[in-house]
């Protein structure tokens, strides 16, 4: 089973100025343990692509599939167990809770699903696999580096061991050098643990890092 699949989807959003088609008839299947890029220009639909594999948002038209499920037939309560179980998110801003430590942000999630607030050891080696050292587990985001901010945040997306990364313009708010630290963080993710990683970005140079591209015109695939 491909990890994600869109059949003929559709997204329009009535305006009282008329009707936007965000995504105009996207058909496309991605497979588990591929890095796919999406890029194209600003307004083409990305956001509305990513929003859609992260279950954040509905078709109007067509089926959007997780795996076996059609997102299209799920309770609210059901996609929010997916998203929590199957789904890691990761942000151009980070997202990181700025009142929380390193280690904080990353258990917070597994608190959220009524887990055991202690899983300390879990939380610790994640930080460890993404390289944050041992000394910046009780930093908040303001006393870490943009890096590190990213690397905390991508523990916190990995907590529940989804199958799916879903990554909007990560390394937007990163220099070139630490941005490309974090993408071969991602390959590694990908390649070590088969992960499917669906990364939006405006950079060509960071199609290089992924299996594919998908690229977005006017909300259709080109
Ligand atoms: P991108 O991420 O490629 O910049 P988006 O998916 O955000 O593109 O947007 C695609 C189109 O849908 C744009 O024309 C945008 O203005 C419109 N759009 C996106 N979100 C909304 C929304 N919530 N309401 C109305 N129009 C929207
Ligand atoms: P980003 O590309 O940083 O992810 P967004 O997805 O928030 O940005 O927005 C992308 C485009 O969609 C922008 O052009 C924005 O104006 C438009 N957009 C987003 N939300 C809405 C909305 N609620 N109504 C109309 N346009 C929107």
């Amino acid at each position: 089973t491909p990890a994600i699949r869109f059949l003929d989807v559709s997204k329009i959003y009535s305006l009282r100025s008329g009707d936007v088609t965000a995504l105009d008839n996207v058909t496309l299947s991605i497979e588990e343990g591929e890095f796919i890029a999406v890029m194209g220009p600003s307004g083409s639909g990305k956001s509305t692509l990513l929003n859609m594999m992260g279950c954040l948002d509905t078709p109007t038209k067509g089926q959007v599939f997780i795996g076996e499920r059609n997102i299209g037939e799920m309770t609210d309560d059901e996609l929010t167990m997916l998203r929590r179980e199957h789904l890691g998110f990761i942000f151009q801003q980070f997202n990181l809770i700025p009142l929380l430590s390193a280690i904080e942000n990353v258990r917070l999630p597994l608190i959220l699903k009524g887990g055991d607030p202690g899983c300390t050891d879990r939380c610790m080696n994640i930080l460890a696999e993404v390289g944050i050292e041992v000394d910046r587990l009780d930093h908040t985001p303001a006393e870490l580096s943009g890096g590190q901010q990213q690397r905390v945040a991508i523990a916190r997306a990995l907590i529940n061991d989804p199958e799916v990364l879903l990554a909007d313009e990560p390394t937007g708010n990163l220099d070139t050098k630490t941005g490309a630290q974090i993408m071969d963080l991602l390959v590694r993710l990908q390649k070590e643990e088969g992960k499917t990683i669906i990364m939006v970005t405006h950079d060509p140079t960071l199609s290089e890092y992924a299996d594919r591209v998908i690229r977005i015109v006017d909300g259709r695939i080109a």
